[in-house]
This record gives C-alpha cells, structure tokens and sequence, in this order.
C-alpha cells in the first residue's frame, strides 16, 4: 500500500546517476544492511549473504580492500540491483541518498548533498527545498521519530517549515540569514518546547533585533581551512581526491600550504593579503551570483537535520553552530574556486566543491571534535559566529536593504 509523506520538491526529479556518477555512494562507506533485508536473503537468495559483513554497523555490505568499493558493484552499478531488483537492496543501499524520518504520524523525507545528483538539483535545480506531498510504495523498516512531547506532529512540522522558509529569504545575504537564524535557535532554547510553534515564526521575522554586534578575527579564514584540515586528520584514511582537490584551492587562495603528515598550516607574509585581496573579489564580483547558491545550501543543511529536532549536536544552538562554522567553510572553498577559475566557476565545479565537502563533513559521527575546535576559536559565541559567517561589516547592512532586488534579478 502506497504511503504518504512531505518531502524535499526537488527529490520528484532525482534519478541515481548510475554509472555516470563521479564519486558514487558504494565507494568508502560501509552501507548499512537491516535485518529484514538480512532475512530475505536467508530465505531467498543465501548466496547474498557471502556480501554481508560487520564493520560501522552491525550488518554491513563488504567493501573490496582494493578498491574500496562494494563487492557487489561493478561496471560502475550495483550487481544486486541489476540481478534480483531494488527488492533485494538493503533500506540504506534502496533509499540513498534519501533521508527518511517520523514527526509522529507525519513522515519527511529529503536527501543529502553528499549525491552529486542531489547537489545539483537541490541547489541548481526549479524545484527548491519546500515540502510536496509524495506517495511511496516503500518506506524504511525503521524510521526514527524525532517528535519531541510537547509537541503534536503538526506543531513540530510548523517549527520546521518556519526555519526552511526564512533560510530561504530573499530579503536579506544568506550570511545576514545565518546570524539570523543562530540567534533564534539560541532564544527559542530558553522557551518551553510547546510554545515553539507560536514563536517560532515570530522571532524569525524580528530576528535583527537579537543580533550580537560581529566580533571579527583576521585568523578565522586561515582558521576554518586548519579546523578542516583538523577533523581530516582524525577521520578514517580514504581517497577523497575530490575534496583534495577543493582543499588545494583552498590553500592556493590564501597563500599557505597545510602540512601532508601533521595537516599542520603554514602561513606566509603574504596569507593576509591573499585573503583581503580575495575577499574584495567576492564582494565585487562573486558573491552576487552565489549568493542564492549559499541560500539553498542552508535551506538543504536544515532539510537534512530536520531542524530543530535533529543534526549534529546537542541542542538546537549548537546544532545552528555547527552549520554556521561549514557555511563559512562552504563559503570559503566557494570564493578559492571562483579565484581558480579566475570568474564563476561552472556548475559542476561548483556541485564538486559542496558536494565533496557535504560527503566528508556530514558523516562525522560524533561531533566532539567539532565542538572543541570551534570552542577553542570561539565560532561558538554568537558575535564572533556572526563574523565568521560573513555578517560582519556596515558593508552587509546596506546589502541587507538591496539584496531583495538583486536576487530578483539574478540568473545563475
Ligand atoms: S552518489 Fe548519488 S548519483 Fe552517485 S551512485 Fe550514489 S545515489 Fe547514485
């Protein structure tokens, strides 16, 4: 029987790239194999279970320790896929990159930038991040709720959709945005959970008000490529030429080189001038075009955590943190590449740059790293967040009072 949820717009024209895909899902991650797809191939096809193994999960499908990838992929598809059907696939192998989950009787799906194909229609594409009703045949054996008591599921989808929407503002940068929406998060903590959906809408619309005056910091960019660097350091070794290809960029732009064994940074006399210079650029002649690039990224961000109710992090401040720090990041890796190319870059350089970044940064299990170097740098203060963001100057004011015209007019 067909089932009904809310979903991400732009998943109605989402088709796996298949073979075309430039760095496909089955290559440095343990998919994940649920029990009643276990139980299938013990009754139906048990030489399947030669393919299945324990590792991240407990049940996972075996990698290749040559080449990383899937046993079971070849020929650039999924042999399981081709000989017995989507039956067959496990609910993570059948649903990615979708991302299903329960606000109590509703159910809500999108899908993350860690696809290729989902970067390009989710921050390219018509059809944006609002919600359209869908009807699926399937739905994961398990779905986590992340309805909080005091809530209904139509108060907690209110809450959400507020937050979607005023990511999604046309009237203010999206750097103004994301200041705007760390401060709610922040006041919205301090209010008893069964007021949210009142307030929620209402702080969003005046959420100027509660912002900290930006506290710069001439470090934070060549902070943000170390803090990167940092959490590289820790993770699991694996090829990622497409993220170090955004990295080279990244240190290129700013005139400094990151160690290959310690990712320690070196910076020279130049670094600083690098980055004003740099940042000139991205105001004068960058930002406009991007600008509506970064917005929908924010928008995907909350889609993903369904915010406030998950994402990585504790509560909902931090949560808003952490996604503020990787929109600067986001950013940052955005204007080294409009330097590389000397002009904006083309759409696939651009999908490269988020998408390559969305793969490694939103599978960190554990945001305890994360947090203590942003606590270290202070990106966890609302003022020096602001700045960081990019929310930081008389400069963003007046852009705040233009930007509603300017993205009216622009055309990526
Ligand atoms: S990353 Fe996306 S497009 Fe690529 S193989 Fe996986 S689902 Fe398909």
């Amino acid at each position: 029987m067909a089932s009904s949820l809310h979903q991400s717009a732009f998943l109605e024209g989402f088709a796996c790239l298949g073979d075309a895909c430039e760095d496909t899902c089955c290559k440095g991650w343990g998919m994940q194999l649920d029990p009643v797809t276990k139980a299938k191939y013990e009754k139906q096809a048990p030489e399947l279970l030669d393919a299945v193994t324990t590792g991240e999960a407990e049940l996972i499908m075996k990698r290749d320790p040559q080449t990383d990838y899937c046993v079971k992929f070849a020929g650039g598809l999924c042999g399981i896929h081709q000989s017995y059907g989507t039956d067959f696939l496990g609910d993570a192998c059948h649903f990615f990159p979708r991302s299903t989950r329960s606000l109590g009787d509703r159910t809500v799906m999108t899908a993350a930038l860690s696809c290729p194909e989902v970067t390009r229609l989710a921050l390219f594409g018509e059809s944006g991040l609002t919600h359209r009703e869908a009807a699926y045949d399937r739905l994961p054996w398990s779905l986590k709720n992340y309805l909080p008591e005091a809530l209904d599921s139509e108060g907690a989808l209110t809450v959400h959709r507020a937050f979607l929407e005023a990511a999604g503002a046309e009237d203010a940068p999206p750097e103004r945005v994301m200041a705007r929406l760390h401060a709610v998060a922040t006041s919205l903590e301090m209010l008893d959970q069964a007021s949210w959906p009142q307030a929620a809408g209402f702080y969003l619309k005046n959420a100027d008000m509660r912002l900290a005056p930006p506290e710069p910091n001439p470090n934070d960019p060549f902070n943000l490529l170390h803090a990167l660097a940092g959490l590289l350091s820790a993770a699991k070794p694996s090829p990622r030429p497409r993220l170090e290809q955004t990295i080279a960029d990244m240190e290129r732009a700013l005139c400094v080189t990151l160690d290959p064994h310690t990712r320690a940074i070196i910076t020279t006399p130049e670094s600083f001038p690098a980055w004003q210079r740099l940042y000139g650029r991205w105001e004068r002649e960058w930002a406009t075009a991007l600008r509506p690039v970064l917005a929908r990224w924010l928008q995907a961000q909350l889609a993903i955590a369904l915010y406030p109710f998950g994402g990585f992090g504790e509560s909902p401040a931090e949560r808003m943190a952490i996604i503020g720090v990787r929109f600067a990041t986001v950013r940052l890796a955005l204007t080294a590449c409009c330097a590389a190319h000397d002009g904006i870059p083309p759409e696939q350089e651009l999908i490269r740059v988020i998408q390559s970044l969305s793969r490694f940064l939103d599978h960190l299990a554990d945001p305890t790293l994360s947090l203590s170097i942003y606590e270290e740098t202070g990106w966890l203060r609302p003022a020096r967040l602001r700045a960081l963001v990019g929310d930081n100057s008389l400069q963003s004011q007046a852009q705040t009072a233009s930007y509603g015209k300017t993205i009216a007019a622009h055309q990526l």
